[in-house]
């Protein structure tokens, strides 16, 4: 099923959550929706849901109009963060939930909603707990539940939100790559929210980044870390450092010194340059970024070394491949096309 949120506005009490948002999710997409806390993800979900009405706008599955449709016609799946499974029932039946309360003409015979149940329960990888309580599975076990149990009505679309939020970074990771292959497997239109952007990277055919009620950028994960087309987005997805600069002569300068870069058609005057704290290398040449090394850390593989630039007490991070001591001075090149010219704010 497809899903189209067209103009949507969203308020509370006047407050605006969402500004404007439009997006289309394509039919079999695992899409995320990635930003800080309080950025609007998960009114966004609840408006899919039809949990929530828009202020203004509206939301299509397929060409209807979503409106049109009551919560459970929408036929969705949902897990939550904390989503309490009915702690009374037995796992089996926990899936089979969604399934027994439907109306009779559309409840399928009980001989066929426990070989579905059993079904789910094999492909969330938990065959033999099926007569165990919530209570008696581990954290990252009841998510699986909650999923299979969101997978047993045959949902038009699949919503997660922060779905491993609550579990240890081990068990996240491990989940994250097993839900990648459910959905390989199933196929369902799926819409992921999180907060991580490693886990939206590298878990989403497509990634939605929001920020304040608004959606930033829409892409694959490969083109928005490539090429962020805004500040807030190169900084909140990977690492980044930022460094003022003046355009002049069609070159970036620093301090009053070009440093190498070609300014593209950028506008002369001050502007903002971003980078990956990966993407410089030291060199021996002039044309390039005089620094003194400030501070340096370990940080995974590499030694992450806090640059002053220009004396002008600017401090930009970068990755160096070995130890460098406070005081040393340095020059940087940028690899190319990885850095991009922000207008100044
Ligand atoms: P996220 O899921 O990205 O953390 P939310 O969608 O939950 O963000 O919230 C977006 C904004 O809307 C926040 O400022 C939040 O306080 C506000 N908000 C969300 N739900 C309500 C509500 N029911 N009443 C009032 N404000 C709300
Ligand atoms: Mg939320």
């Amino acid at each position: 099923m497809e899903v189209r949120v067209q103009n949507v506005r969203k308020e509370f009490d006047r407050f605006p959550a969402l500004h404007d948002v439009s997006l289309d999710i394509r039919s079999g997409e695992l899409i995320a929706l990635l930003g800080p806390s309080g950025s609007g993800k998960t009114t966004l979900l609840r408006l899919i849901a039809g949990l929530e009405t828009p202020t203004a706008g509206k939301v299509f599955f397929g060409d209807t109009d979503a409106s049109e449709k009551t919560v459970q016609e929408r036929n969705i799946g949902f897990v939550f963060q904390h989503y309490a499974l009915f702690r009374h029932m037995t796992i089996l039946e926990n899936i089979s939930f969604g399934l027994k309360v439907r109306p009779r003409s559309s409840r399928p015979p009980a001989g066929e909603i426990r070989r579905r149940a059993m079904e789910l329960l094999d492909l969330v990888q938990l065959s033999g707990l099926e007569k165990r309580y919530p209570n008696q599975l581990s954290g990252g076990q009841r998510q699986r539940v909650a999923l299979a149990r969101a997978l047993a009505i045959e949902p038009a679309v699949l919503l997660l939100d922060e779905p491993f939020g609550a579990l240890d970074a081990q068990v996240r990771r491990e989940l994250r790559k097993w839900l990648r292959e459910i959905h390989d497997r199933t196929g369902h239109t799926t819409v992921f929210v999180t907060h991580d952007q490693e886990e939206a990277l590298e878990l989403s055919d497509r990634l939605c980044v929001m920020s304040q009620g608004k959606i930033e950028q829409v892409g694959t994960p490969d083109s928005v870390y490539d090429h962020p087309t805004s500040p807030f987005v190169f900084g909140f997805i990977g690492e980044s450092s930022e460094l003022p600069v003046t355009v002049e002569n069609n070159e970036l300068w620093v301090g009053g010194r070009a440093i190498g870069v070609p300014a593209g058609d950028a506008q002369p005057g001050e502007a903002r340059l971003f980078f990956r704290p990966h993407d410089v290398e030291l060199v021996e040449h002039d044309a390039s970024l005089a620094g003194v090394v400030s501070t340096n850390r370990r940080v995974g593989g590499t030694r992450r070394v806090e640059l002053e630039i220009g004396g002008a007490g600017h401090l930009v991070e970068v990755d160096l491949p070995f130890d460098h001591p406070a005081g040393e001075k340095t020059r940087l090149a940028f690899r190319p096309r990885r850095w991009k010219l922000f207008p100044a704010v």
